[in-house]
């Protein structure tokens, strides 16, 4: 699954921000990410796909992934948001965290 190599999605199944596997920084002014929002759709017949939208914290650029579900994926975090959308409001306004803690 392309994006799933970067992004640790489990989080999203709790309603809270995805985390990457490794730490990811702003490269514009090395700044880290806070959450934004992600967004579920899909692609066509058997390609599904969660938008992941960050923000630096520092400058305000503004980073979309197009991470790719299994339906199974895309069908489960449908259900739990009761929609297709998680925002921020929803889940705090978070740093983007990484599975490594150091
Ligand atoms: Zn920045």
């Amino acid at each position: 699954m392309i994006g799933q190599n970067i992004w640790d999605i489990s989080s999203l199944f709790d309603k809270k921000p995805p985390k990457t596997k490794h730490p990811i920084f702003c490269p514009i002014c090395n700044g880290r990410f806070f959450f934004k929002h992600a967004f579920l759709f899909r692609r066509s017949e058997n390609q599904y796909r969660v938008d992941i939208a960050v923000k630096c914290s520092n400058c305000a650029l503004v980073f979309q992934f197009g991470v790719h579900l299994s339906k199974e994926q895309y069908e489960k975090l449908k259900k739990i948001w009761n929609g297709d959308r998680l925002d921020y409001n929803i889940t705090g306004h978070k740093i983007i965290e990484n599975d490594k803690k150091t």
